[in-house]
Parts: structure tokens; C-alpha cells; sequence
């Protein structure tokens, strides 16, 4: 590959983070993600052949690593369910010019992957937990999976150096309010960062439905009025969460608002589906397919070619569309979130 260029998107948006779906599966079905009644037992996941295999998304992370990209995101799907996914980890861990390879998990299966993950090479993990009672968390998560094991898994990666690690909550009005408080003061003092996310109701209107999204201003209002707050400048250009530090010292909080101030402007972010398709945005409804090439013999130099057309081509900032509500914009589901 040629040395890291930089290519920009017809908004001026440098490619910097690729975030890869390793499978369609989960072992959860959070009522907002994966909801039983339309992954039920009957749903037609992918099938093996279809899915890329570790060699494919080498080759993938290495021409967008030569394209400018910095910050690798294993996702899903639930990426702990695919079997033997250090090896993969191991496979990018090598690749020159990763500053960030990272993993977004439910954590269910984390206690026994930790140290392997650590092992490959894996930089740091982030863990989605939206509730710290099992009342909540198992109503959430839809599987009857206690909050144990996620703390469990949470703690084998911190003693396998895979930390500091994020927490993603998504709150929910009416569902998991209370998580707010519960979680920013369980996870205050220990280093851990809990970042909340705006609940994305998707596919049922033109615009976002707000009745169920607590906005993040309010998140931070709570949270403030217990435990006083100030912003912090964001760490880089595109970073997706506002930051905020405790007033005494006890750490940081994040507000993900992708509803309310959605963040188009600066967004640098790629997503490869488990079956090589190529988005540019969560919401677009159709990927490039990447697997065709990569299955009929594209070398790396047209591989490359490929994902510099299709970035320098982009032009999506759905997110701020959506809010507006002004356009006629399709109905869509979001194809997988991926962290
Ligand atoms: N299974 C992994 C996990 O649980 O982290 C990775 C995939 S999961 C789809 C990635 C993230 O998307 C999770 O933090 C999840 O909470 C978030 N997410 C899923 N559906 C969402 C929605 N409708 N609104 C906001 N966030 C959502």
C-alpha cells in the first residue's frame, strides 16, 4: 500500500474511522436494537458465505488505513460472538498506522475473551450497559441477562489492560431515566467514563420521534444538579460526545446527541457490514459493495481506488436532514449501528 494520503468527502470530511461489523448475530435483543418480534427465532441471519473473512477485512482496514484512516472499531452484531475474533484483532494489530483499535461490546462474553483480545493486541474496549438494576438492564436487554456478568467482563478487561474503558447508555423516557443518575455515580471516582446516548427511534416517520429521547441537555442538567459539571473541549474534530469533567474531580461524562444536535458537519466515520458493503452514513439506506471486488480478484491498488471514490463522493449528512424534517426522506431502518 502507499503511504496514509488524506482524502476528503464533498463536505470536506477527512475519512478517519472505520467502525466494522464482524456479524449480524447478537446474543441480546435489546427492545430498541434487536427486538425479539422482528429477530425472532425465524429471522434469517446471514449466512457464512456471505460474511467476510478475516483476510478481506484486512485487506479493507488496509486500504482505508492507507486512505487516512486512524480509529478501527470492531462492532456487530455483538462482535464477541464470532468465533475466534482475536485473530482478526491480531491480523489489524499489525497493520502500520492504527492509533485506535477498539472494540464496542455488550460484554456479555468479555470475562473469558479479555485477555486473548489483550493479547492480539487489542487497544481498549467499550461497553454498552444501559442500566446498573437487573430489573431494568434484563427488561432492556430482552434476554434475562444480569448485570453481573457484564460488571464481571468489564472488570477482566480492566485487569487485562484493556482499559480505560467507555460506557454507551441509551437512555430511553419512561424505561431507563433513573440509569442516568445510577450509572454516573457507580462509575464516577473509577476512571470509567459513561456516555449517553439519545435513543434513536428510526423507521417510523420522516423525522426523528422525540417522544421517547430524552435530549441530552436534560442528561446533563441531572446530573449537574447532583454533582456539578463543566465542559471540556473535545479531543479531536469529529468526536461524537460532548464532555463534560465533575467540578471535584471524580472524572468525566459524555452526551451523545445525535437527535437533538446532530453532527453531520464533522463526521469521519465508515462502516463495513459483515457482508462487505461499505456505508458512509448509519442511515443510508444502501452500502457499496466492497465483497464483489474483493471476490473477483480486485488487486489492492483497485481496491483502493474503490474506497477513494466512494469516500470522496460522500455527501451524506442525514442526521441534520432528519432533524430539519424539511426534506421527503425515505422511511429507513438503520442497517446495523455499529458502535
Ligand atoms: N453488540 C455491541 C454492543 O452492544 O455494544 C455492538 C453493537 S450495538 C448495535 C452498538 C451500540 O449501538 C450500542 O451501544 C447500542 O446501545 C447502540 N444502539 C443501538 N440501537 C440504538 C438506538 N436505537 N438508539 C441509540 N443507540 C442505539
Amino acid at each position: 500500500m502507499p503511504s496514509p494520503i488524506t482524502v476528503l468527502d464533498t463536505l470536506g470530511r477527512p475519512m478517519r474511522d472505520l467502525r466494522i461489523s464482524v456479524t449480524d448475530r447478537c446474543n441480546f435483543r435489546c427492545t430498541y436494537c434487536m427486538p425479539k418480534e422482528v429477530y425472532g427465532a425465524d429471522h434469517a441471519f446471514l449466512p457464512r458465505a456471505e460474511i467476510l473473512d478475516f483476510e478481506e477485512i484486512e485487506r479493507v482496514v488496509r486500504a482505508s488505513v492507507a486512505l487516512g484512516v486512524r480509529k478501527v472499531r470492531l462492532t456487530g452484531g455483538e462482535p464477541l460472538v464470532r468465533r475466534n475474533l482475536e485473530a482478526l484483532v491480531a491480523m489489524l494489530a499489525g497493520i502500520p498506522g492504527i492509533d485506535d483499535l477498539t472494540l464496542t461490546t455488550n460484554a456479555s462474553l468479555l470475562a473469558s475473551k479479555a485477555r486473548a483480545l489483550a493479547e492480539a493486541g487489542l487497544h481498549r474496549v467499550t461497553v454498552s450497559l444501559d442500566a446498573v438494576d437487573d430489573e431494568t438492564f434484563m427488561r432492556m436487554n430482552d434476554v434475562g441477562f444480569p448485570v453481573q456478568r457484564v460488571l464481571d467482563g468489564m472488570a477482566a478487561a480492566e485487569a487485562s489492560g484493556l482499559g480505560p474503558i467507555k460506557i454507551n447508555t441509551v437512555i430511553r423516557r419512561g424505561v431507563n431515566e433513573h440509569a442516568v443518575l445510577d450509572l454516573a455515580g457507580r462509575f464516577r471516582e473509577t476512571g470509567t467514563t459513561v456516555r449517553f446516548i439519545e435513543y434513536m427511534d428510526v423507521g417510523h416517520t420522516n423525522g426523528w420521534r422525540l417522544d421517547d429521547v430524552v435530549p441530552a441537555a436534560e442528561v446533563v442538567e441531572r446530573i449537574h444538579a447532583r454533582w456539578p459539571l463543566e465542559p471540556v473541549d473535545p479531543g479531536y474534530r469529529g468526536e461524537v460526545a460532548q464532555r463534560y469533567r465533575y467540578r471535584d474531580g471524580a472524572g468525566e461524562v459524555g452526551v451523545i446527541s445525535s437527535v437533538t444536535q446532530p453532527f453531520c458537519g464533522d463526521c469521519t466515520r465508515a462502516r463495513l457490514s459483515a457482508d462487505g458493503h461499505l456505508y458512509t452514513c448509519l442511515f443510508a439506506t444502501t452500502g457499496h459493495d466492497l465483497r464483489d471486488a474483493l471476490r473477483s480478484g480486485a488487486d489492492d491498488a483497485t481496491l483502493l481506488e474503490a474506497l477513494r471514490v466512494i469516500w470522496t463522493g460522500r455527501s451524506d449528512r442525514y442526521s441534520e436532514l432528519r432533524s430539519l424534517d424539511t426534506v421527503d426522506l425515505p422511511k429507513v431502518e438503520m442497517s446495523f449501528i455499529g458502535g
